[in-house]
């Protein structure tokens, strides 16, 4: 382990939760748009159907961010983290790099964090190495297109929309491959994989194995909600969440809290 990742694993909550009762972390709603489409995303709610504490769904823009983080640290000094996690996907809006700049080149020490659906993570990487951030998260729901398919309606890359198999493969090798390159450029990653039953339920092993592989040092189940188009599955009880956690740990380490990070 670098003295880098060291440092990140002694302040950053979401990937070691042993600091978490310390050290916590500030969102800033920056990134409005998306790039692909989840079957589960209803855009009411927030990237990942979450509700982390921080992500308001009314969007920031780039220059009030210093002002907003200066009077929330001024408040909180157990920040030690600030991310970019929604509204919508952070690496399809120009608006996360800008508001990370200025937060890097204001406070260097703290550490940036994007959590991304990993379409357009190869090509920001660079970016991302320049504002400074250190620490990815990237939804990974399926490593086969057919599974794939059935989780995704539809991806864009390139001014171009892709739909079915086609969609699902360009996302899953997209995703794979910005993790590898994180990964080349020192940054930790962590991968959230929604454990939608019916669906995915049975093939988390094999996204365990290919995100390990590709580079990831941690894994998310995060637990499915019915809405959107999948209002009519069941949402993932907590035995089958922590059963999948149990048989996953020996591939790749899994996150402890169930709280409100679902990133
Ligand atoms: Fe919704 Fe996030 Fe999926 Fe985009 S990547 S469709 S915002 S869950
Ligand atoms: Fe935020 Fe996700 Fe990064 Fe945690 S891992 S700081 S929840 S973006």
């Amino acid at each position: 382990m670098t003295s880098d990742e060291k440092v990140i694993l002694s302040q950053h909550p979401c990937f070691n939760h042993k600091v978490s009762r310390w050290f916590t972390r500030l969102h800033l709603p920056v990134a409005t748009c998306c790039n692909i489409r989840c079957r589960y995303c209803s855009r009411e709610y927030d990237c990942v159907n979450e509700n982390r504490p921080g992500v308001a769904s009314r969007p920031l823009p780039p220059r009030h961010v210093l002002k907003s983080v200066y009077n929330i640290l001024s408040q909180d000094e157990r920040i030690r983290v600030i991310g970019v996690a929604g509204p919508g996907e952070p690496l399809a809006s120009n608006e996360t790099i800008d508001a990370l700049k200025r937060v890097h080149e204001r406070y260097p020490h703290i550490i940036k964090c994007v959590s991304t659906n990993g379409l357009m993570l190869e090509d920001s990487i660079d970016q991302l190495e320049s504002v400074g951030v250190k620490t990815i998260t990237v939804t990974v729901n399926a490593v086969d297109p057919i599974i794939g398919s059935k989780i995704y309606s539809a991806v864009f890359y390139n001014n171009k929309p892709y739909q079915g198999i086609a969609g699902a493969k360009l996302l899953l090798n997209k995703q794979l491959a910005g993790i590898r390159e994180a990964r080349k450029r020192g940054m930790l990653v962590k991968v959230n994989t929604v454990l939608i039953p019916g669906i995915n339920h049975h093939h988390l092993n094999q996204v365990a194995i290919a995100v390990k592989e590709a580079g990831a040092f941690i894994m998310n189940l995060v637990p499915f909600f019915p809405q959107a188009e999948f209002t009519l599955l069941p949402a993932t009880s907590d035995g089958v969440l922590d059963g999948a956690k149990h048989e996953l740990e020996p591939i790749i380490r899994q996150t402890k809290q169930n709280y409100q990070c679902f990133c």
